[in-house]
């Protein structure tokens, strides 16, 4: 069974503008996306209005334990937006003791004064975009800020770690961007560690067709590291952030002690979770519902909810468990991996079904296995490190090739 939800995502899809890599569901906004009067504004009352709808509507839940703001660029909102959003998350479901109350910010959307005005409404960890520090490499991904900016927002951040008024953030950066190099990419990573940030996301830059980047790759016009560079920067990541006491929780996610974010835990452990906002994700009950991805279709869709109620894998609590490969498939992103068989038994496969069918699923992953890419111990499968970490596709492919052949 899935465990009940107990933590909730939100999403703000304002952006300045599009950067070429990103086929996120946003509205870009132009640079002065919140001028008093412009259109920009108007269209940020206009959502706001329908992702307070959304969460009135929603059935209640326990208390939440997690929350995270989104986007998009949710530093886009001022302080009094966010407080109503989650004043009426609050009402609706209540929150933990502790609850972690996470917001993506982008350098270049925010003062050091909105941060600290941030942190009096209750938001305690923060997710900082970076991307990278070199200039020429942001402006050739189309990213608003430059390096002194984000030098300058991990400043502000890291001052507010150290005063206590923050409980921890995390900078992202892309790893095998155009252009790039292991020696660049070593420098990339020595600012990271120099900005003090406690955690790093870092993630691989993924070519989706509908994007700039997408129309440049398919004329050949993308110097992308190819798969062996690829493979040794990750390698070398690893290695350079083991050395600094980071520690790889996930395939994309390094912390130093008591630094990993609870929300993301969330979703690789296989518990439902909330969302709400165009284009989120979520999955209260097991079943995973993806919303319109644009504002037209997003709004009607919060009118005909607001009538009938039609989306059930909301509104319905059938207790039915995430599907088996779905929940492999985010649990094996983890340091500490999968028991598949507690996981199957947990969804209702009898101990027969287990051994005939999990057998295959040893055969499926033979080869990863006898070459240690993939662990088994007592019961309990995990990815190595970084090896098995590297090639994570290839391993999910056999898992989902061994799902379609048993069903
Ligand atoms: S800021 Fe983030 S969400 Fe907005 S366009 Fe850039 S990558 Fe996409």
């Amino acid at each position: 069974m899935v465990k009940p939800p107990r933590s909730a995502y939100l999403h703000i899809p304002f952006c300045h503008k599009r950067c070429f890599y990103c086929d996120f569901s946003i509205i870009p906004l132009g640079d002065s996306a919140r001028a008093p009067g412009s259109p920009g504004i108007t269209s940020i009352n206009a959502y706001l209005d329908l992702l307070h709808k959304e969460i009135l509507l929603a059935p209640k839940g326990p208390p939440l334990s997690t929350i995270y703001f989104g986007g998009g660029t949710p530093s886009l909102l001022n302080q009094n937006e966010l407080r109503d959003l989650l004043e009426n998350l609050q009402r609706k479901f209540g929150f933990q003791e502790g609850a972690e109350i996470t917001m993506e910010v982008d350098p270049a959307t925010f003062s050091e004064s909105d941060l600290k005005e941030f942190l009096k409404i209750g938001i305690n960890r923060l997710s900082l975009g970076g991307q990278s520090f070199d200039d020429n490499t942001l402006v050739s991904i189309g990213r608003k800020h430059n390096s002194s900016e984000l030098i300058e927002a991990c400043n502000w951040v890291n001052q507010l770690l150290k005063k206590g008024l923050l409980r921890s953030w995390s900078l992202d950066l892309i790893q095998n961007l155009p252009g790039l190099d292991l020696c660049k990419w070593l420098k990339e990573l020595d600012q990271a560690v120099q900005s003090q940030a406690p955690h790093l996301s870092i993630y691989d830059l993924t070519i989706e067709s509908n994007t700039v980047f997408g129309r440049r790759n398919q004329k050949g016009e993308l110097n992308i590291p190819n798969e062996s560079l690829a493979l040794e920067i990750d390698l070398e990541t690893n290695q350079f952030l083991k050395r600094r006491g980071f520690s790889r929780y996930e395939i994309s996610s390094y912390s130093l002690p008591g630094h990993t974010s609870r929300h993301n835990r969330m979703y690789w452990s296989g518990s439902g979770w909330w969302g709400f906002g165009m284009g989120a994700t979520s999955a209260p009950w097991g079943e995973r519902f993806s919303r319109p991805r644009t504002i037209a279709a997003y709004k009607k869709w919060v009118e005909e909810q607001e009538i009938k109620k039609t989306e059930p894998t909301l509104f319905i609590n059938r207790s039915s468990s995430m599907p088996l490969d779905e929940l492999l498939m985010v649990g094996l992103r983890r340091r500490e991996g999968v028991h598949v068989e507690e996981i199957a038994i947990n969804s209702g496969w009898s101990k027969e079904k287990c051994n005939k069918d999990l057998k295959l699923l040893d055969k499926y992953w033979s080869v990863f296995l006898k070459k240690g890419h993939l662990i088994k111990n007592n019961g309990r499968y995990f990815l190595s490190n970084p090896k098995g970490m590297q090639i994570s596709n290839q391993i999910l492919i056999q898992m989902f090739s061994w799902w379609d052949s048993i069903n």
